[in-house]
């Protein structure tokens, strides 16, 4: 459908950091499929728990129990503050599911108030109503008109989500650290100050945690950082490492659902599951958000360094291994593409700024190869 604006690479295996194209290049892969391929491509965890269970059972439907299903929900829940899960095919299904569950506690427990405060430059997914929670108008405008019920008030002002609330709000909705919207890192109480203010007014506090969540910022999850605790969370992207599969979690006395108020058919299937629980376990085991917390020091050591020795650097920004680096002018596509010519992956977040969110497991040497790159393109283009 012409949807992409694709970079014109064909990209044919992945092991590790590293991806290769169809004519045999090697990449480093500092983009890991947006922030998802937690473990690196194919890492024999992921891929033996796949097979294993493609052999043993892929669909039962949610009428019935599975294994897979619930030792992932007992590790979400084991390894959260939240009490329940409930599992996805992507991102968007579970911001989706978070709407409609703090739509329910509107209906159920606060008089009907079905309003969701969400901030600007925010991301939460491409259905309608994930778009209508994204404060962002280049997603918005060409789908109006969008369900109601979605209040956009002003990123990191507290203020201004006082000024949004009204008799009819029911939650606030955020990521800790906004990803699409270019890794935008609030200030330090500002999650505490969202949750005061729901606590004083009775609202739910939704926390986006698709891409802060599941070790990307350096701790399992990112309001851990905050020291804050949210009443509905959603995760998918590192969760799976590269299959398709995302999550809703609640506290207990936000579990309002009945039977029969949300589905889904694939959603919780014990293939995704199997895998997922397996990608989870290891990340638990193997302490990966520490790794990352470490590797992501460095990789912002680094381009602090490169910050310093080319003006036309602004700013970098971001927490664990979910980075960004502000140029003065809008030359991140070009940086982007000479760093593809020279062997590694990056994103253009913005016009003016890239972002890094390689493999949870990548190495020192890996972002020291990375770095070196991203030195020498913008060398030279001084
Ligand atoms: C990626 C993302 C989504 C959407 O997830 P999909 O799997 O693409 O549907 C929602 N919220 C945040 C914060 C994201 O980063």
């Amino acid at each position: 459908m012409q949807v992409f604006k694709r970079i014109p690479v064909t990209l044919v295996r992945g092991k590790g950091t590293k991806v290769w194209d169809d004519e045999g290049k090697e990449y480093l892969d500092f983009v890991a499929g947006l922030a998802v391929v937690s473990l690196g491509h194919c890492h024999p965890v992921l891929v033996k728990a796949l097979s294993k269970q493609a052999k043993t059972l892929t669909q039962t439907s949610n009428i019935y129990y599975t294994i897979p299903q619930l030792q992932l929900c007992e590790l979400l829940v084991k390894t959260s503050c939240l009490d329940r899960a409930f599992i996805s095919n992507s991102g968007t299904e579970a911001v989706e599911g978070a709407i409609k569950l703090a739509r329910r506690y509107g209906k159920v427990k606060l008089d009907g108030a079905y309003e969701i405060i969400t901030v600007t430059n925010s991301f939460h997914g491409r259905t309608l109503a994930a778009t209508a929670a994204t404060a962002q108008l280049s997603f918005q405008e060409p789908f109006t008109p969008l369900p109601s019920g979605f209040i956009n008030a002003a990123f990191n002002d507290i203020e201004a989500i006082k000024a949004a609330t009204t008799k009819l709000t029911c939650a606030v909705m955020l990521e800790p650290i906004q990803g699409e919207g270019g890794v935008n890192v609030p200030d330090a109480d500002y999650l505490k100050e969202v949750r005061a203010w729901c606590d004083e007014k009775g609202l739910l506090l939704i926390l986006d945690e698709i891409q802060t969540g599941i070790g990307r910022t350096g701790t399992m999850y990112a309001y851990e950082q905050y020291g804050v605790e949210p009443d509905i969370m959603t995760v998918a992207k590192g969760m799976g490492s590269g299959i398709p599969i995302g999550a809703f979690l609640a506290k207990e006395q936000a579990c309002v659902f009945k039977p029969g108020e949300h589905g889904s058919t694939y959603g919780g299937n014990p293939l995704m599951c199997a895998a997922s629980f397996a990608v989870l376990e290891y990340i638990v085991k193997k302490d990966i958000p520490a790794h990352a917390a470490r590797m992501g020091q460095y990789l912002c050591d680094g381009l602090n360094k490169l910050a310093q020795k080319y003006n036309v650097i602004t700013e970098v920004r971001g927490k664990g291994l979910l980075l960004a680096m502000k140029f003065q002018e809008d030359i991140a596509e070009s940086v982007g593409m000479a760093c593809l010519e020279r062997g590694l992956l990056v994103n253009r977040v913005k016009p003016d700024a890239l972002r890094f969110m390689p493999p949870l497991t990548v190495s020192q040497k890996e972002i020291d190869k990375a770095l070196a790159i991203l030195d020498s393109v913008l060398k030279e283009r001084q």
